[in-house]
Order: C-alpha cells, then structure tokens, then sequence
C-alpha cells in the first residue's frame, strides 16, 4: 500500500493515528491517510504564518509562476492522479481526468487575474487610493465530490493573491489531494502550502484555530452553518459555498430531445453527487410525456459500474453514509406511494455503494425528494401549467445555488432566467463553470463568492490609503 503523507512546512510527515479510506466500487480498503493531530494542525497553521510575510510581499508575476510550475506538475501527472481518483471517488476515469485537469487550469487561469488598485475621488488637495492586501493564513476545506477541483478552487485564488494555506480535503477522498500535495512539495516555498488530513476533529479544529485568518468552506449547508459559527468567535473571514436543490424549468417550447439528454447527464453526473446537477425538473404538461420518454430512454443507456472499468460512465455513492442516505430518500418514495419511471427498487447486489439510477413521476411539492438535496441517482420530474406557477414552485426553497431554463424563445428564458432566486442560471445549458465567472450561492446555498475577479477579491482586505497633497 503507498505511503500518503502530509505536507507541513515543507516536509512530508505521517501520523501516528491512520484513517482507512476505501474504494467505493468494491467497499475494500484502498489505503490510509494520516489522522492529523492538533499538534500537528498547530504547526501546519505556524508555518503558514510564519511563509506569509514573504509570499505576501513575492510580486504577483512570481506567485502567478509558481501557480503555472504547479499546473505543469499536476498535467504532467494527470493519468496516474486519475486512476487514483477514480479509485477512492468513485468516477469513471473520463471524468476523473477532466476533474484533475481542470484543477490544474484554474491554478493557471486564476493566476492570469490581476486586481486593480483603484484611485477613490477626493476633495482637492488630497488623494486617495484603496489596494488590495492578502489576510494571512487561510484554512481551506473541501467535500468528497470533486476533491480536486474543489480544493484548486481554493488553493489557486488564496495563493494567487498572497496568503498562505492549510488545505483539508474530506476524510473520504484525502489521497489524490495528499499525493498531489508530494508533487508539489518543493514548489512553493515552506510553509506556503500545507495540507492535512483526518477524521471529524479536524474541521473543527481549523474553524477555532486562532492562527487562522479565513475559512474558505465547500459541503453542505448543515456543516456550513456549524463553520460560521466557529469561525464568528474571532471573526474570521468566512466563503461558505453550500448545498443545492437546484430547479430546471423545461418551458413548452423547448427541443425535447435535446433538453431531455442535456439534463439526464445535468441530474446524473457523478451519480447525483454534484452540488449543481438538476434536482427537480420542471417540465410544461404538454410536452411532460414526451420529455419523460426521452429523458428516461437516456437515463437506461448510462453505464453504471465501476469507474475504473472501460466504457462506465457513472459510478458508484461515494460513501456508506452517503449511501444510507439515497436509500432512506428512495424508501420514503417507496413509502408513499410514489412511482417510479425507472429504478425505484435495489437489487441488493454487491459489493460497492451502488444504486439504482432512479426517476420519481411528479411527487407531491412537499415530498422529501423534492424539498431536500438527496446528493446521489435520484431526482423527480414534476408537471407544472404556467410558468409563474413554475417560478413559485421552484423558489419556494432554501437554497439558491444554481438552476436552468430550457426553450427556444431566448428572450423568454431570459425572464424566467432573472426571475430565479439563485446565484447562477444556464439557459440551454447546465454545469457551465469557468474560474472568470463568479459563482456564488444565494439563500442558504453559500455566503460569499468563488471564481471571477470577486471570488478572487475574497482572498482579500480592501485597504486604503490617503494622502495630504503639498498646498500649491
Ligand atoms: P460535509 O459538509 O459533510 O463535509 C465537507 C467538509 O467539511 C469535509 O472536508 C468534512 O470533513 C468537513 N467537516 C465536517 N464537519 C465539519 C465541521 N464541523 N467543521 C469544519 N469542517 C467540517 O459535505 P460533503 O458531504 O463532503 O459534501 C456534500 C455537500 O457539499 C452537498 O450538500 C453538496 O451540495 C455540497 N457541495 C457544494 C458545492 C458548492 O460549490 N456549493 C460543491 C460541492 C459540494
């Protein structure tokens, strides 16, 4: 079994305590990640503190070639940081690759951003101008989804622009990010990047951490309320990108085919386990039949299996609490009555967390698979008449990630688009992401903003500067 270890100030280490972390195609042990003592968290937070007045003050082309060498390390080993993905995530190697790829391209594409000082209009006789200054050592925490491209997400713009960073990936996905965190040991200077791994106590220990400045959070939102509230007793700066329950609204004069193939790989992508996938699909009652047809023909041709296997396509629930979870949400449909236009029932069949793609036929609004984010292959189509119906229904939620609106009239998707309460809305289109747009999650969906100049900025203090100017 390889040897992960941390990287703390420069140095890779182990621990003494060790987490298993298994294969969800097969439910064996993979291998096992370092459990991070608070000793060990201490020191990682006081090398970051102690790199952070240096790689502050190292001018922005040099960090933003150190984030370019990184990208380079990252490419250059992209089919072995694949297979590994693959193994403990669970998606299929395509994905795996694109996810590791694209990791690699935002460190490089938020590196090429710049932040502009800005000159402020004063009376005469004085200037005033407001720059930009990193906030020291940034605790950075990611889930098990994307454990890559979401960590990048944060490593590239905390870096970028001068703080130094303690980066935890989930307990369930620590490896790709702890092998990662070898290749690029001697890139950055000590103590610029650390990462550590472990079970429960470490999150927590990183939000009470009075050495660290900000938390930079992705996960769900039960877990991003008990972030903020940790890290209000110092008032650390907080990102918090959250959970989804995301709308598309299929408007009755939208291409069927196209529309039903787009968003059966919009719900099922990663086997549900993406925080923007479609979650409840609203489609106009005239075309309802049709869309179902084809959007569960779709569904029936993924191949599911295990990701490592050529040709699979979606693999299996990441984790068995995760797994518990989807089963629970399908026995409550199973419960009430719901049917089902594929999947619905478990074969039982092992080994892995594996499930079955499931489509619910309009549940009731109040159903637990419609209010909640269910995180895995299950999402339900639900009829509607009227598009200020529809724009009810699918605003009445907490959250406010993301969502979609499918049609042929663009100026009336438009208004359907900006009449959504979320951070983001695709129009004929789904997971459209790009580290120059911000991303930010409205209602209980997120605080703050990843991607884009002001994702960037919140890696920032705003801080001015003003001057008396010479009489004459
Ligand atoms: P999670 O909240 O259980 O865990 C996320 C991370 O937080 C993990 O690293 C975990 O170890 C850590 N953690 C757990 N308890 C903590 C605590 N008390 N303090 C600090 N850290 C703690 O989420 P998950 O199950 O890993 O991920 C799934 C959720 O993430 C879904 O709700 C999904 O929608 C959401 N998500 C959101 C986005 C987004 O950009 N908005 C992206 C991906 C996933």
């Amino acid at each position: 079994m390889a040897d992960y270890r941390m990287l703390i100030n420069g140095e890779l280490v182990g621990s003494g305590a060790r987490l298993d972390v298994i294969n969800p195609a097969t439910g064996e042990v993979l291998a096992q990640a370092p459990d991070c003592s608070r000793e060990q968290l201490d020191a990682a937070v006081a090398a970051a503190q102690a790199a952070f007045p240096a790689w502050r003050d190292t001018p922005h082309a040099e960090r933003a070639a150190k984030l370019g060498e990184a990208a380079g390390i990252i490419q250059a080993h992209g089919e072995e940081l694949k297979s590994l993905l693959t193994a403990e995530q669970g998606k299929c190697h395509d994905e795996a690759f694109f996810e590791v790829m694209g990791g690699a391209g935002w460190l490089q594409a938020v590196a090429s951003l710049d932040i502009a000082e800005q000159m402020n209009p004063t009376e005469p006789g004085r200037s005033s101008r407001t720059v930009h200054v990193p906030i020291g050592v940034v605790g950075a925490i990611s889930p098990w989804n994307f454990p890559v491209l979401l960590s990048m997400w944060k490593v590239a713009p905390a870096l970028a622009a001068g703080n130094t960073l303690v980066l935890k990936p989930s307990p369930f996905t620590p490896l790709t990010i702890l092998r990662i965190a070898e290749l690029l040991k001697d890139v950055f200077p000590a103590g610029v990047l650390n990462v550590v791994t472990g079970g429960d106590n470490l999150g927590p220990w990183m939000t009470s951490h009075p050495g660290m400045d900000k938390i930079s959070f992705t996960g769900s939102t039960a877990t991003g309320k008990k972030v903020m509230e940790s890290a209000s007793r110092d008032l650390k700066r907080v990102t918090l990108e959250l959970g989804g329950n995301d709308a598309a609204i299929v408007l009755k004069d939208a291409d069927i085919a196209t529309s039903a193939k787009a968003l059966a790989w919009g719900a099922f992508r990663n086997t549900g386990q993406v925080c923007i996938n479609a979650k409840r699909i609203y489609v106009a009652d005239e075309i309802y039949d049709d869309f179902a047809e084809a959007f569960v023909a779709e569904v029936e041709s993924y191949v599911v299996g295990d990701g490592a296997e050529q040709g699979v396509q979606l693999g299996p629930i990441q984790n068995k609490r995760q797994y518990e979870r989807v089963r629970d949400l399908l026995a409550d449909c199973r419960a009430n009555g719901y049917s089902f236009l594929t999947g619905g029932e478990e074969t039982g069949e092992g080994p892995g967390y594996f499930l079955p793609l499931t489509v619910v036929d309009n549940p009731p609004d109040e159903s637990r698979i419609v209010r909640e984010e269910p995180f895995g292959p299950v999402v339900p189509l639900l009829r509607y008449n009227s598009v200020d119906e529809v724009l009810e229904r699918a605003n009445a939620s907490e959250f406010g990630l993301a969502g979609s609106v499918w049609g042929a009239d663009l100026d009336i998707a438009e208004q359907v688009a900006m009449k959504l309460e979320t951070g983001t809305v695709w129009i004929n289109e789904i997971h459209q992401v790009s580290p120059f747009e911000p991303f930010a999650g409205h209602k209980q969906s997120g605080m703050g903003v990843e991607n884009g100049l002001a994702g960037l900025l919140e890696y920032t203090l705003p801080k001015t500067i003003t001057r008396a100017l010479p009489a004459g």
